[in-house]
């Protein structure tokens, strides 16, 4: 009971009037990321980390993708889980960059299958790196394919990841289902990953969500710990005894953005589904923006091709 008192959670509507759950805390790239799906590569240490965030009250939000490779985790995760599965929110990826599958709809048949479920909650294209060349289809034209999928009822919301202002308008001129999402790199120290992203997304009913969130935590050195950023996160996890990975996601969300944050450590995994059990105030809000912008920017993924936008 407890666990429960001390457990708010919060959702967001998207703008086809579906709700989200406001964190996603067990992202299966980054650490858990490999080459390939083999028997060899399979980790135990993630099912059990996937099962672990399954075991924490109220509806679980978990992001994985084609390229990650992570399918047969997820899968046997959700096999042994007595959570009922509308209340897992599952969020999948189509690879663009790298050829994994054909299609959208030749991608989502093959995850559902690894996954041994009937939907997806979210549909994402990975990357707005798409060519008639390279993909055998145009940006244009994977969109129609996601929208069959949503209409299907296969994918319940779709969405894209890594797109720029250019490439949404290039979407939007042509959808009849607008994206529901947007998943960027998205932390103190790199507010628009794109020119322009985060005010477009705002503008259009498209919401963001913050891969990375935490990467001011991740690059930390010693000599850190005496810049103003550094100091004011501490000061601030001190007053509200919560760690400084919290008081991060919580901006993060008080900006009106999705964190996607994982986690090896138990601890820090029900952290992240326990993150509305506090607030900061506006100023705080404020003063955390204006000190990230203030510390030299850190970008951690896709820096060749953001050079070029
Ligand atoms: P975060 O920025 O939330 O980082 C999580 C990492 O930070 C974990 O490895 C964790 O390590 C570490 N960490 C947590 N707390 C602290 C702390 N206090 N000090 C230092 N390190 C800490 O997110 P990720 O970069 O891992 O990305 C999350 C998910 O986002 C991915 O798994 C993936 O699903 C998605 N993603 C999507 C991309 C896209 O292109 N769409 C690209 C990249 C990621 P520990 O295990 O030790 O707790």
């Amino acid at each position: 009971q407890s666990i429960m008192m001390s457990f708010h959670q919060k959702f967001i509507v998207l703008n086809n009037g579906n709700k989200i759950p406001a964190i996603a805390i067990i992202g299966t790239g980054t650490r858990w990321f490999k080459n390939v799906e083999t028997d060899a590569t399979f980790s135990n240490s993630l099912v059990e980390q996937i099962m672990y965030a399954l075991e924490l009250p109220g509806i679980v939000h978990i992001d994985a993708a084609e390229i990650y490779r992570t399918y047969p985790e997820v899968g046997k995760a959700l096999s042994l889980t007595k959570k009922p599965r509308d209340e897992i929110f599952l969020t999948d990826k189509y690879s663009t960059q790298i050829k994994v599958s054909d299609s959208p709809a030749a991608g989502l048949e093959v995850s559902l299958k690894k996954m041994g479920t009937d939907y997806v909650d979210l549909y994402l294209l990975h990357s707005p790196f798409v060519s008639k060349e390279a993909n055998g289809f145009t940006l244009e034209e994977a969109w129609k394919d996601m929208e069959q999928l949503y209409k299907a009822g296969k994918a319940k919301n779709i969405g894209v990841s890594n797109f720029a202002v250019k490439d949404l308008e290039k979407i939007l001129k042509i959808a009849e289902v607008k994206p529901q999402v947007n998943q960027i790199e998205f932390s103190p120290f790199l507010q628009n990953q794109t020119p322009g992203i985060y005010k477009f997304c705002q503008d259009n009913n498209i919401l963001l969500e913050a891969y990375s969130p935490l990467a001011p935590l991740q690059k930390k050195t010693a000599q850190d710990d005496s810049k103003p950023f550094f100091e004011y996160v501490k000061e601030l996890s001190e007053k509200y005894f919560k760690s400084e990975a919290q008081i991060i996601l919580r901006w993060v969300s008080k900006r009106g953005v999705l964190p996607v944050t994982t986690s090896s450590k138990p601890q820090r995994i029900s952290d992240a589904q326990n993150l509305f059990s506090f607030d900061l105030t506006d100023e705080e809000v404020d003063e955390i923006t204006e000190l990230g912008l203030a510390h030299e920017p850190l970008r951690l993924y896709w820096n060749e091709v953001y050079d070029k936008y």
